[in-house]
């Protein structure tokens, strides 16, 4: 008799097992929906099953099945970790005094099916990170095909435009040098001079978006650098009112850089979290060394991103400015030069408001850069 009851709780948990295994394999299923079918297929495999209460918490969802069974409970439990970290726990218990006073009103069999279910659970929320990583990444890849395409379209009409412009630039600066010029006329030159210097300076930027500029690399010592190009933004910051606290790690090594590059990186971003504080504010700018790649962090507590605009602004020509405010060049400059020095950049909202621009670039220690053994480890 003994035995058969055994044979029978085995195959109850067994049959549960086999159906939450099944439940969880289904690649539709949302979390929400996995644990709601967790809690659902639990008390059957029971062996007070028409009593029992099946509860599963996990970080800020929470399910159960059955009547609430309040505090006069027995309760099997079991923590769900997801890659180390305790995320929630899966509960089964029995309501009422009858069985919750017995002495051992749970079988080993019972928290080791509780144990299972848990790590199921588990496996399932890793599987799910791992689609959404790949998702992202494959979103990620799709962004850097359209700003290559982008990138030779700029490279393109550049090229078209430089050589026109230059012989513009160049006749009107030989017609400036006649003399016998009125007044007037001189004037008008000056006009399509500096016009014309202001259209260079556009497709200089395209060019460096496009990375046809070669770059002219040096070891480059990015501490004073840093403090150079906000020297030169000073008086933009008294006029907003905008604060400057550097937190510069003195042991930075250098990197590998094309410095006018690098500068040009740093007074980008400087300008945009600028004028995204108009009321004033505070600029964060922090400098340090991680895992072989030299940091700097531009964060402001300004206007922020929204969601809707976040995606596209390394696109050369978008701005959310007035004409007179941007061109829309920027970030997508500045995308173009950290990829070409074999960087990134991150875009992430700075706490409680703002944003928080993340440039990394390779030591010069790092891997397939050894030129030089300077870079410390970790
Ligand atoms: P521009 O500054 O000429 O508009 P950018 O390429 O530098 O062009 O920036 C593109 C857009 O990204 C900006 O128009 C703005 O909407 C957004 N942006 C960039 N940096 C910030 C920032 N620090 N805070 C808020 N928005 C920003
Ligand atoms: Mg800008």
């Amino acid at each position: 008799m003994v035995k058969k009851d055994y044979s029978v709780e085995r195959m109850k948990e067994l049959e549960c097992l086999y159906a939450l295994v099944q439940e969880l394999a289904d690649p539709t299923v949302t979390l929400p929906d996995a644990l709601q079918r967790v809690v659902a297929l639990l008390p059957a495999a029971w062996r007070y099953s028409e009593v029992a209460q099946a509860r599963v918490v996990f970080d800020t969802l929470e399910f159960s099945h059955g009547p609430n069974p309040g505090t006069d409970c027995a309760w099997a439990t079991a923590p769900i970790t997801v890659q180390g970290k305790r995320r929630g726990e899966v509960w089964v218990g029995y309501p009422g005094d009858a069985i919750a006073k017995k002495t051992t009103p749970f079988l080993k069999e019972e928290q080791r099916l509780l144990t299972e279910a848990a790590r199921q659970i588990a496996l399932f929320v890793e599987r799910l990170n791992s689609k959404q990583e790949q998702e992202a990444l494959r979103e990620q890849l799709s962004h850097a095909e359209r700003l290559i395409t982008v990138g030779q379209l700029a490279a393109g009409v550049a090229h078209e435009l430089n050589e026109p412009l230059g012989s513009i630039l160049g006749f009107a600066q030989l017609l400036h040098k006649t003399s016998r010029l009125s007044a007037a006329v001189r004037d008008d030159l000056d006009k399509i001079i500096a016009a014309t210097l202001h259209a260079r300076g556009i497709i200089q930027k395209l060019m460096f978006f496009a990375r046809q500029s070669s770059p002219q690399m040096t070891a480059v010592a990015l501490n004073p650098l840093i403090k150079d190009c906000v020297e030169l933004l000073w008086w933009r910051c008294e006029d907003e009112g905008v604060e400057v606290i550097f937190t510069l790690d003195n042991e930075l090594p250098s990197v590998w850089a094309d410095e006018a590059q690098i500068r040009q990186v740093v007074i980008n971003l400087v300008a945009n979290a600028i004028q995204a504080m108009p009321g004033g504010g505070t600029l964060c700018i922090q400098t340090r060394c991680r895992n072989q790649q030299v940091e700097f962090s531009i964060a402001d507590n300004g206007v922020g991103i929204s969601p809707d605009v976040l995606p596209k602004i390394f696109d050369p020509f978008f701005t959310t400015k007035e004409v007179d405010q941007g061109t829309g060049l920027g970030l997508s400059v500045v995308h173009g030069i950290v990829a070409a020095h074999g960087g990134e950049i991150n875009v992430t909202p700075n706490t409680p408001t703002g944003t928080r621009l993340c440039v990394r670039l390779p030591g010069r220690g790092a891997a397939g850069n050894n030129r030089s053994r300077e870079f410390p480890h970790d």
